[in-house]
C-alpha cells in the first residue's frame, strides 16, 4: 500500500486537541543553559566579543556549561574578568527551579520543577522529571510540555488543561538539574545513600522523552535540546541512548530520524483503528497504517537500531491473546522491540491494569514470535512517578486521592 505522508490527512470526526494556552516569554536576564554553539556565539557578539575571538570563547563556555556543569560565571577562570562581568550582567546559568524532590524506596527520584508562566503575575507552571537507576544505567525521563494537548484515555498527563511548550533550555535544564542533584559532574559525589548505577560511570546515562507532553508536538525545541545533549564535546549522551516517544505524530517521525537521529518509541497500545481511535485519539488523524508506514521508513532503522513499540496492558480492552497475535502480525517486517507496560492507575482513571497472568500469556505470544518482550515493571509507584502518572501539582491531589494512591501502591 502506498500512503502519502506529506499531505495533511482528512481527520475523522471526534478528534479534538487542546490548544497551547501559554507561550514562553524570555526574562530580562535569560539563562545560557540549553543554547547551541551558534546561539552562544550570538550572545557573545551581542556583548561585543570580536568575531575573531568568538569561536574560542564559545568552546570555553561550552565546556564550562556542559562538561563541568558550573552554575556561576565567576569560576570560569580562563575567561577574562571583563567578559565574565559582562556575561553575568546580561545572562544567568539558571536551571529550572527544583520545588520538591521525592525519593522512592527503589531509588527512583522525582523532581518537581517550576517554570515561569507567560505573565509574571500568573501562577508558574510545574513539570516533573524522573530518574530511574538500574545496575548498568541511569535513565532520566524528561518532559517536553507542561500538560499535553492530546487526551489519551489512560494517561493522567492528558487530563491537565493547561499546556505550554517547554523551551530547549528548559529541556536541557532538566538534565542539568538531575546531574546537579546526583552529583554527576566531574569532581562531585552522589548524595549519601543514593542509588546509582554500580559500574562507577556516570549517573545519568540514558534519556527518554517520556515525561509530560508529546515531544513531536514541540519538535524544534526537542530537536535543539537533544542535539545539545548528544554533542560529544559536552553532555555527550550518545544518540543510541536517547529515545523520543510519540503517540504517533506521523509527519514528524521522519524529521526525528533525519534531524535528530535518536531512537524512536511509538505508543501503539491497540492493533485496530476502532480501538486505537478511542485510546489514542490522535489515531483519528494518523491511523495505524499511516503510522506503521512512517515507522517502516524511519531513517537509520536497522536490526541493531529497532523501534520500540509501547503497549499499555488494559484489562479487558487490549489484552486478549488474539490482540497479541494481531500485534506480531502487524509489526512483521519492522525491526521492532515490544514493551508491554502494565497500566499505572491514577485516581479517576477509567481503566484497570490487566491481570499478571494475562500479561504473562500475552508476552509469551510476543516472545514466541521472536521479540524480546520485557514487561516493564513500574518504578517509583510510591512517589507517583511511573508512566502516565506525571501530572504536575498545578492541579493538586486531594487527601482522599492521595490515600487511594497509597492504597493502590500497597496492594502491588
Ligand atoms: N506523549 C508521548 C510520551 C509521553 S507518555 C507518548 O504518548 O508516547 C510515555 C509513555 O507512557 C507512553 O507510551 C504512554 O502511552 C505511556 N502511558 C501513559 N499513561 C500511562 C499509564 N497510566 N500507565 C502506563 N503507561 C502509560
Ligand atoms: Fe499526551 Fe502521551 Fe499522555 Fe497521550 S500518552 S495524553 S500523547 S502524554
Amino acid at each position: 500500500m502506498s500512503i502519502n505522508l506529506e499531505s495533511e490527512p482528512t481527520v475523522a470526526p471526534g478528534f479534538s486537541e487542546k490548544a497551547p494556552l501559554e507561550r514562553y516569554v524570555e526574562p530580562a536576564r535569560p539563562s545560557l543553559v540549553g543554547r547551541s554553539r551558534g546561539q552562544l556565539a550570538a550572545a557573545l557578539a551581542e556583548l561585543g566579543v570580536p568575531s575573531a575571538h568568538r569561536n574560542m570563547r564559545v568552546q570555553q563556555l561550552w565546556h564550562w556549561l556542559y562538561v563541568r556543569g558550573v552554575t556561576t560565571f565567576e569560576v570560569m577562570t580562563n575567561v577574562s574578568k571583563e567578559l565574565r562581568a559582562a556575561l553575568e550582567n546580561r545572562f544567568t546559568l539558571a536551571r529550572p527551579e527544583v520545588v520538591a524532590e521525592q525519593i522512592s524506596v527503589d531509588g527512583t527520584r522525582k523532581w518537581l520543577l517550576r517554570l515561569p508562566g507567560e505573565n509574571p503575575d500568573k501562577r508558574p507552571h510545574e513539570v516533573e522529571c524522573v530518574y530511574i537507576p538500574e545496575t548498568g544505567r541511569g535513565t532520566l525521563c524528561v518532559s517536553s510540555q507542561v500538560g499535553c494537548t492530546l487526551n489519551c484515555t489512560f494517561c493522567h498527563t492528558g487530563t491537565q488543561r493547561l499546556v505550554r511548550n517547554l523551551t530547549a533550555g528548559e529541556i536541557v535544564g532538566q538534565i542539568m538539574v538531575a546531574r546537579d542533584r546526583l552529583g554527576d559532574w566531574p569532581g562531585e559525589r552522589p548524595p549519601e545513600g543514593a542509588i546509582i548505577p554500580t559500574d562507577g560511570g556516570r549517573s545519568v546515562t540514558n534519556i527518554v522523552m517520556m515525561g509530560m507532553g508529546e515531544p513531536l508536538y514541540n519538535f524544534e525545541a526537542v530537536r535543539d535540546a537533544l542535539l545539545v545533549v548528544a554533542d560529544n564535546e559536552g553532555i555527550a549522551i550518545s544518540k543510541r541512548k536517547i529515545t523520543v516517544s510519540t503517540s504517533g505524530v506521523v509527519p514528524n517521525i521522519k524529521r526525528t530520524g533525519e534531524e535528530i537521529g535518536v531512537m524512536l518509541a511509538v505508543s501503539l497500545h491497540a492493533v485496530r483503528n476502532d480501538l486505537r481511535n478511542e485510546l489514542v485519539p490522535l489515531n483519528r488523524k494518523y491511523p495505524i497504517e499511516m503510522l506503521l508506514e512512517a515507522c517502516r521508513n524511519y531513517p537509520g532503522l536497522t536490526n541493531a537500531k529497532r523501534i520500540t513499540f509501547e503497549y499499555v496492558m488494559l484489562k479487558g480492552i487490549n489484552d486478549s491473546l488474539s490482540d497479541a497475535k494481531a500485534l506480531v502480525r502487524l509489526l512483521a517486517g519492522i525491526p521492532a522491540k515490544i514493551n508491554l507496560i502494565p497500566f499505572n492507575p491514577w485516581p479517576g482513571a477509567r481503566h484497570e491494569c490487566a491481570d499478571w497472568e494475562t500479561i504473562e500469556k500475552f508476552s509469551e505470544v510476543v516472545f514466541n514470535a521472536g521479540y524480546s518482550a520485557p514487561v516493564r515493571t513500574p518504578r517509583g509507584r510510591d512517589i507517583l512517578a511511573a508512566c502516565g502518572q506525571l501530572k504536575s501539582a498545578t492541579e493538586k491531589l486531594s487527601v482522599r486521592e492521595r490515600m487511594a494512591l497509597r492504597a493502590m501502591a500497597m496492594t502491588e
